[in-house]
């Protein structure tokens, strides 16, 4: 009975006109359908359980090696394999992928050293560079003061995050980002910035925000035309490990 209730009242609900004016079934929902779109239809993806890999995304780092991977100045990266890990080996340089990416989601797992040591931005200090420009800042940023837009998920000295979501020092953390390359005019004039979106440990901390130009530690960012550029990941002096890298060309 409470059954029978619950469905007349919904179709009441999703079909008012119809049983407003006795409109004859048929012409109704081909009314209805004038608004359908079915294509295209969108690929079946499988997505994966707890940050692995969707089917349709390209590994990046599984832990076996440094494959996609190149040094800073070509040939094999000088970083170490750790526990599944590579971790930045300090002085070896930024490390930065065979491939160039534009528009990309990018998943990426990062933890400081659980060892603590130094402060503000001398404590686990590492960073994702988009197209090798646009830092998103690696930092241990729990209980560690620096300047808001140099914390941990700061787009670096340009957007400060949302929320500070840090785990401990020592912990494995999460970065997913939506990233939207910049476009450039034919003269090199800029189009479009470039907007980001990141989410750090599932909480979203940056909101489709425009980025300025390339990152800059001294001066304003400024936008040079380019096109698309490897992911860069910075030897900024201090043990920072990553895992679990991988992307989807947007
Ligand atoms: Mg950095």
């Amino acid at each position: 009975m409470f059954r029978a209730g619950v469905v007349g009242l919904i179709s009441m609900v999703a079909l008012p006109a119809f049983a407003a004016t006795a409109e004859p079934q048929t012409e109704f929902l081909a009314k209805a359908q004038t608004t359908e779109v079915w294509s295209p239809e969108p690929v079946v993806v499988s997505p994966g359980l707890d940050g692995a890999p969707p089917s349709d995304a390209m590994v990046l780092f599984d832990g076996s090696g440094f494959d996609a991977w190149v040094g800073d100045q070509g040939g094999e990266p000088d970083w170490r394999l750790i526990d599944g890990a590579m971790e930045v080996v300090k002085g070896a340089g930024d490390i930065r992928t065979k491939q160039a990416f534009a528009d990309i989601q990018l998943h990426i797992e990062w933890a400081t050293p659980s060892v603590v040591a130094g402060e503000s931005q001398g404590r686990g200090n590492s960073g994702v560079f988009l197209m090798g420009r646009y830092e998103v800042q690696v930092l241990d940023s729990f209980d560690n003061r620096t300047y808001s837009n140099g914390q941990a998920g700061s787009i670096y000295k340009q957007h400060i995050p949302l929320v500070n979501a840090s785990r401990p020092p020592g912990q494995w953390q999460s970065y997913d980002i939506v990233f939207r390359a910049p476009r450039f005019g034919k003269k090199g004039t800029i189009v479009s910035p470039a907007y980001i979106s990141v989410m750090h440990n599932g909480v979203v901390i940056q909101n489709h925000v425009p980025i300025e130009g390339s990152t800059e530690f001294i001066g304003r960012p400024q936008y040079k035309s380019h096109g698309a550029a490897p992911i860069k990941l910075q030897d900024h002096r201090n043990p920072v490990r990553f895992r679990n890298i991988w992307v989807r060309e947007l």
